[in-house]
């Protein structure tokens, strides 16, 4: 059989935010696309109308441009192959599930769910199947007359899927490997419902992954159950031939592995589980997201592309090229994955080291804003400049507020046990000397103005760190921060001498 070309799909439910389980699914089939030069296609899965939550969709593609992560069709993005949207295909749906009532494969049904409910609990661990269906009211026990006349006399019905008993049914998984089970445990799916005139889940998703050549399904654990099924419904399509090849992912897991990861886990230990934040029209539940968290969308691709999968090697920091050009099945885990949200804080520390201080700056400028702060008056290069003295010590680009605070609001209180430490009686006497020598001098840069307080101070046999201790109280507020002269190079003369002086004042 000749190379088939790589046609992978991301086919979401709009029945709320997207988890973040889920964003890992549509990167890695972006990931496989990519590398083989493939289709990304994205479907909207809403056959399930009871499930269905307005805004759900926008949300999920905006995760998506949010993230990077490109669709090469699909809904909003157009392709031979649309419509895209399941609801929008009814007439598809209904066309297939003729062919398989047509071809035996399939049957009418007109079971009420009261019938069914009381057979339940008549019958233990009863199963619609090959064992019962006969004792049932479906289009194999009744006469084809009376089945017309219920269907026009405007009676409900479901359509089953007819399953063979005790035939072998093979998943070849490329994860997995080679799943077996006995068609006997599967019951008589429910393809499609006369109530609502759709398809259910199963056939609307094999329908569309053959109708749309997907070439590989890659997605969560949790449809590994509903495989086999799907198998046997492309044997009974005769489709055999171009079903495509399974991949189901490990699950995601707690950060303390027992068990699958919930929203509940992120409330718990501070979190988000969503790409970005939410808030339910329906529930009124509000989650929040990566983005507003302040993580940066490479950070994520990153820390979610290992979740499940490795390059072979201990290699952690990956672009989206290496990703693409890394990735492979053959590497994902059977296993689940910790979701060891701490290693997303470290990524987003490692992102934040390798943006450039302009990019940086670029993020950090409606920070600076948001403090009420007239950002207006400083330039790009100097918050770049600022964020180059602080970034070693962030993990989002919201904390550089903290480190660089004190550039923007000058101090009026200073740290009390830093005055306790540093300032003593002589200290005014030495600062004022401190601020003429500042005064003079031509050159205010970092290194220039080091030497020459440096050289003062020894000059003058004072005690370095008790002077340069009080110089820094005075123009941050306590003892912290980072180099002093870099400091006060971007300061300025003027700002710097005028806190000395402040200090001075409200020290004595
Ligand atoms: N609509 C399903 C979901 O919400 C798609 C499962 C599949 O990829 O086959 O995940």
């Amino acid at each position: 059989m000749a190379e088939r070309r790589v046609r992978v799909r991301f086919a979401p439910s709009p029945t709320g935010p997207l988890h973040i389980g889920g964003v890992r699914t549509a990167l890695y089939n972006y990931l496989f696309a990519r590398q083989h030069k493939g289709d990304l296609i994205f479907r909207i899965e809403d056959t399930d109308s009871n499930r269905f939550v307005p805004g759900a969709e926008e949300y999920i593609l905006e995760s998506f441009r949010w993230l990077g992560i490109q669709f090469d069709e699909g809904v909003s993005f157009g392709g031979t192959h649309g419509p895209y949207r399941q609801s929008e295909r009814r007439d598809i749906y209904k066309k297939y599930v003729q062919v398989l009532l047509d071809a035996g494969k399939a049957y009418i049904a007109f079971d009420t769910p009261q019938e069914l409910e009381a057979k339940r609990s008549e019958v233990s661990n009863f199963q619609y199947d090959a064992s019962t269906r006969l004792q049932m009211r479906n289009s194999l026990v009744m006469p084809k007359e009376e089945v017309d006349a219920l269907i026009a006399e405007g009676k409900q019905y479901v359509v089953r899927f007819k399953i063979e008993p005790n035939e072998e049914v093979h998943v070849h998984d490329l994860i997995r490997g080679e799943v077996v089970i006995n068609s006997s445990v599967l019951d008589d799916k429910v393809l499609y419902k006369s109530a609502d005139q759709l398809p259910t889940y199963h056939l609307a998703n094999i329908v569309d992954d053959h109708l749309m050549e997907v070439s590989h399904v890659i997605r969560g654990e949790e449809w590994l159950p509903s495989a086999p099924l799907h198998v046997l419904l492309y044997r009974a399509f005769g489709w055999e031939d171009t079903m495509p090849q399974f991949a189901h992912l490990p699950l995601l897991l707690k950060p303390e592995g027992n068990g699958k990861l919930s929203k509940r886990d992120g409330d718990r230990l501070g979190f988000p589980v969503f790409p970005l934040d939410w808030h339910d029209p329906k529930s009124g539940d509000k989650s929040s997201g990566y983005r507003e968290a302040g993580y940066l969308p490479e950070a994520v691709i990153n820390f979610l592309a290992l979740l499940g999968w490795n390059p072979g090697n201990d290699q952690e920091l990956m672009s989206v090229d290496e990703l693409i050009q890394l990735f492979s099945l053959d590497h994902c885990s059977k296993a689940g994955a910790k979701f060891d949200y701490k290693k997303g804080t470290w990524f987003n520390h490692e992102y934040i080291m390798k943006k450039s201080d302009e990019d940086l700056a670029v993020l950090f400028r409606p920070v600076v804003e948001a403090q009420g702060i007239d950002a207006s008056a400083y330039s790009d290069e100097l918050l770049a400049r600022m964020v180059s003295l602080v970034k070693g010590r962030v993990n989002f680009v919201k904390e550089l507020w903290n480190q660089t605070r004190f550039f923007f609001v000058a101090p009026t209180s200073y740290a009390e046990k830093d005055v306790k430490k540093r300032w003593s009686e002589d200290t005014p006497r030495i600062m004022n000397e401190l601020i003429d020598l500042l005064q003079q001098m031509e050159d205010f840069s970092s290194k220039p103005a080091e030497e020459k307080v440096i050289g003062w101070i020894s000059e003058k046999g004072y005690h370095l760190g008790n002077v340069m201790n009080a110089f820094r109280l005075a123009v941050v507020g306590e003892c912290k921060g980072p180099h002093m002269f870099d400091i006060t190079e971007l300061l300025g003369k003027e700002e710097t001498i005028a806190r000395i002086r402040r200090a001075v004042e409200v020290l004595k």
